[in-house]
């Protein structure tokens, strides 16, 4: 006997509550369940986590929003990876590229051969075998034209930079277009029953709404979910110092590159996010090492172009919600947990709370065992992108300031040092059905950290080494004379996809 859910209400109009209104909206198409946001307008959303990751695209698909009219309506750019500077040594950079890195070989990772290579004396720089990595050190761009029979075009991957102020008007639009229907107003009081069930929300206009589900989309506080339900929230600064961040807007200088960029700086690192009409930029940094005033002078120091605002001081805690997912309230945005912005992995975990969400939607009884089994997939989500942010601090060999020295010898999990280990044995990384950074972004990381493996796979020696060496150089080749015939990055998203003057 079916028990459904009549209706879901989100609590919060930052990037989270709005994009779980337009995914919700497009995922219970056709199901009656009536879907209501809350959007104050006396709270401010915190209007930065403008760098995503590909799986954007995907929440567009699955949405059904058309890309293009997406960046022009957020002033978006394209982003192909992330330039680290500064992080193994000063002076040192290396780039983490969406898509593939090299093709596999006869069934041999790609990491493999190319190791193989390097031993034999014929060196390349791994990045040359990434498509994106190319690109983005050309300033070049296209769309992956669909069905491309081209295996350097099938590599490739990309994510956006948008406005996260004009995200979450994009996606009101989209979502009350679907019917989801949204009530201006802040709310007061959140009323718990006796088991521990969110019963109603008493807002400040006086009235009171019940619902049979909350969705806590209200940020850093959660108000829901740790102010109402007490859930609590496990740490993770004893892995991640870092607990501040400022951020500021500038006018740009030039086009913008198709890259994020994260330095490394005394006691933290510094972004640089390129939109089509301005770029943010941002200091994350440990405050036990670094005072606000000190970080703020870091921070003016390291933009290019005119302050457009103000330096804004954004304290946080790293870690995550003991339970995102507890009896009728779904926390989802800053309400679920926090790591620092490093790989872009926020929104992105906006996303997979959203998508494990709905595979796994409840009825009115609430079974504990499917929100357990939500939680626990969800755990791991966060664990992965815990590890791979710790992977970008504790292989620095950087000892400089006090903040560097204590990366030498951090703590590290041992899900993270199983890995490490593996990795420096036989250039082996277990990967996981569900996980999201891929071999190649490990590989990524690690050989810009200078962190190699004592060995190759002993099955590489069945290779012909000048022939191994001549395939790798051909595909090198076939990178950079498909990337040199692609339009500039500025000159592509001016012809196909310029932001509409809504700024
Ligand atoms: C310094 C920093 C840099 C970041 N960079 C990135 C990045 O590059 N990439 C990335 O993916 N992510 C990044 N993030 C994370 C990203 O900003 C967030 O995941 C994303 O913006 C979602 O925020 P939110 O909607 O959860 O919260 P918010 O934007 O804070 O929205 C909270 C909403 O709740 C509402 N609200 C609060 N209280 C009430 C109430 N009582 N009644 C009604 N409504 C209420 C507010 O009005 C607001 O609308 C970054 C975060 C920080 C702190």
């Amino acid at each position: 006997m079916q028990n459904n859910l009549n209706s879901i209400c989100i609590v919060g109009g930052g990037t989270a509550g709005w994009m779980a209104a337009s995914l919700l909206s497009s995922s219970l198409q056709g199901t009656g369940i009536k879907i209501t946001v809350i959007e104050s307008p006396d709270i401010a959303i915190i209007g930065v986590g403008e760098s995503t990751v590909p799986s954007i695209l995907e929440f567009l698909r699955v949405c059904r929003i058309n890309l293009k009219e997406f960046v022009q309506a957020t002033s978006a750019s394209f982003k192909l990876g992330i330039r680290f500077e500064d992080w193994l040594k000063p002076g040192e950079h290396y780039f983490h590229p969406f898509g593939r890195v090299g093709q596999d070989l006869h069934g041999f990772e790609f990491y493999q051969a190319w190791l193989k290579t390097c031993a034999d004396g014929h060196a390349s720089r791994w990045v040359d075998h990434s498509p994106c990595a190319i690109m983005a050190e050309n300033h070049r761009f296209m769309l992956r034209p669909p069905q491309d029979q081209n295996w350097v075009l099938r590599n490739t991957g990309h994510a956006l930079h948008f406005d996260a102020v004009l995200v979450a008007r994009y996606l009101r639009e989209f979502s009350l277009s679907r019917g989801v229907e949204r009530i201006e107003a802040t709310v007061d009081k959140v009323v718990v029953d006796e088991r521990q069930f969110i019963s109603a929300l008493e807002l400040n206009n006086d009235t009171t709404i019940t619902n049979d589900f909350f969705v806590d989309c209200t940020g850093f506080k959660g108000l829901l979910i740790a102010g109402a339900l007490n859930v609590g929230y496990e740490e993770w600064t004893h892995y991640l110092p870092c607990n501040r961040a400022i951020a500021v807007q500038t006018s740009n200088t030039g086009e913008p590159p198709p890259y994020t960029t994260a330095t490394a700086r005394e006691a933290g690192w510094t972004w640089k996010i390129p939109l089509q009409h301005r770029t943010g930029n941002g200091y994350v940094f440990s405050g036990d090492h670094c005072s606000d005033d000190k970080a703020i002078d870091t921070l003016l120091k390291a933009v290019d172009g005119e302050l457009l605002i103000e330096p804004r001081v954004i304290p946080f805690t790293t870690g995550r919600r003991k339970k995102i997912w507890h009896n009728n309230c779904l926390s989802v945005g800053l309400a679920s947990g926090f790591l620092e912005p490093l790989e872009s992995t926020a929104i992105h975990l906006v996303y997979k709370i959203l998508l494990r969400f709905i595979s796994h939607f409840p009825d009115q009884d609430f079974d504990p065992q499917v929100e357990q089994a939500f939680n626990q997939k969800i755990n791991l989500d966060y664990q992965e992108v815990r590890d791979f942010i710790i992977l970008h601090y504790c292989t620095t060999k950087r000892d400089d300031t006090e903040f560097w020295r204590w990366c030498q010898n951090m703590p590290i999990p041992d899900s993270l040092n199983e890995k490490i280990h593996l990795f420096r044995e036989r250039g082996e990384l277990e990967h996981s059905y569900g996980q999201f950074f891929s071999q190649d972004s490990w590989c990524s990381i690690l050989e810009g950290m200078n962190v190699r493996p004592k060995k190759y796979h002993p099955l590489m020696d069945g290779f012909d080494s000048q022939g191994l060496a001549k395939t790798l150089q051909e595909n090198v080749q076939d990178i950079y004379s498909t990337v040199m015939q692609m339009p500039k990055h500025g000159d592509y998203i001016r012809q196909h996809c310029a932001a509409k003057k809504v700024l």
